[in-house]
């Protein structure tokens, strides 16, 4: 086991039951204050830890990080030193803050300058995300959207359970939590027998999903194969891969997604590393047909995470619409990298690849209002008693995710998006 996962560990920062950030996480993110410029922290309970602030006490001696890795924008420079180093930050991290360590727990002064309350930061953009990747590897999504726009007879294609399948989405428009964003215009075509209009986005959707940045790769023209691909991958967070649903359907023939998804991506602020992940890690599905051997793996590659979404009108509540969970996915990281990097394609520090839509077998656990309200033919009922089939103008969608076990529980904290008319 991983001693920074040990359930029995207590921190002496106050941790409650519910709270997604016990010393058992460590997650990394950036963060800034009314006073100081975005640097890299941690987070416990509800402190925010600055991890510049640690650096230049010396609390983070003897780890081959320098202070530019830290009073940065991005976690990118401590992921350019790679998996063994980031392990070995997580357990001194952990150390500090264990409850029987007193080298800063009983330095009061170095207590001040290292805590923030969690309600005086600003979280910002994790990573910078050089190239974004989106797969479409949970099965019961991609048996809906096949049932729903084809033949719910041969609702697969013929290449599902052969390739994870994916598609390059836009590195630019991926945005933190608590950043809103402009309901997008495009070319819609609503009537068969007519032409196309344009127009502000009448069917905007979210996905639920999640994502996973990675390490350096290999070179261009080697591969990383599934037994390889864990030390390249650094954690995950929450997605919300915002989607134009009627922009899609007009324009995705031939060449797939392409303005119906780059207008925005939302991500949760903390990166959860593979390290805290590993005690929910489970079996995936049987595959059968039998997979091609490159796509072979061996070992616990699935994870079992609670995952949830809810939208809240202006002036109301929320109210939850899914209730899914990452074990649904049919194919795993590993095997979505070894996918991904088979053909030579190198991988590069801070790049993304998501999940695609993580829907469960039950309407309650689909992933999108396109499931949800079934192509806008069932609409979904909130709490205030309106009824969603998309999204509204002013609707905020709140997505959250965590994991539990032996007493631990593991989480993501939430990304939270606002949506603004269109101009
Ligand atoms: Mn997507």
């Amino acid at each position: 086991m991983i001693k920074a996962n040990d359930p029995a560990l207590k921190s002496w920062i106050e941790v409650s039951k519910d709270s997604d950030f016990p010393i058992q996480n460590i997650p990394f993110g950036v963060f800034k204050t009314n006073n100081i410029s975005e640097r890299v922290g941690t987070r416990i309970g509800d402190k925010v830890v600055d991890l510049n602030a640690l650096f230049v006490l010396g609390y983070l001696d003897n780890l081959p990080f320098q202070r530019e890795d830290f009073d940065t924008d991005s976690l990118n420079e401590i992921m350019k030193h790679g998996k063994a180093a980031t392990s070995d930050l997580r357990n001194r991290i952990s150390k500090l803050f264990n409850s029987e360590n007193t080298d800063l727990a009983g330095n009061a002064h170095h207590v001040e300058q290292v805590l923030f309350d969690v309600q005086n930061v600003e979280m910002c953009m994790p990573v910078k995300v050089g190239d974004y990747t989106d797969f479409y590897s949970s099965r019961d999504h991609a048996t809906n959207v096949g049932t729903m726009f084809r033949d719910p007879d041969n609702a697969l294609l013929p290449n599902w359970l052969h390739i994870p399948v994916g598609y390059h989405g836009r590195a630019s428009s991926i945005i933190p939590t608590g950043k809103s964003i402009k309901r997008p215009k495009g070319q819609q075509k609503p009537n068969e027998d007519e032409g196309p209009v344009f127009g502000p986005c009448k069917l905007l959707d979210f996905e639920l999903e999640m994502a996973f940045v990675t390490f350096d790769g290999k070179e261009l023209g080697d591969s990383i194969s599934t037994k390889e691909a864990k030390d390249y991958i650094f954690g995950m967070c929450i997605m919300n891969d915002w989607s134009a649903r009627d922009i899609q359907k007009w324009e995705y023939v031939p060449l797939g997604p392409f303005l119906a998804k780059s207008f925005a991506s939302s991500v949760s602020p903390w990166i959860v590393t593979m390290d805290a992940l590993e005690p929910f890690s489970i079996d995936g599905p049987d595959q059968d047909p039998k997979v091609l051997p490159y796509l072979e793996y061996e070992g616990k590659h699935h994870y079992d995470i609670d995952l949830e979404v809810s939208i809240k009108p202006e002036n109301s509540e929320e109210t939850t619409v899914c209730n899914s969970n990452y074990k649904y996915m049919y194919w795993n990281m590993v095997q979505q990298l070894a996918h991904h990097t088979v053909n030579g394609c190198n991988v590069r520090c801070g790049d993304m690849m998501a999940s695609g839509t993580i829907s469960g077998p039950e309407r309650s656990s689909f992933g999108s209002m396109l499931e949800i309200s079934w192509k806008g033919t069932k609409p979904f009922k909130m709490k205030d008693g309106s009824e969603r089939k998309f999204l509204q103008d002013n609707d905020t969608v709140i997505m959250r995710g965590h994991c539990e076990k032996d007493g631990v529980r593991i989480g993501f904290g939430e990304v939270s998006t606002k949506i603004l008319p269109a101009d």
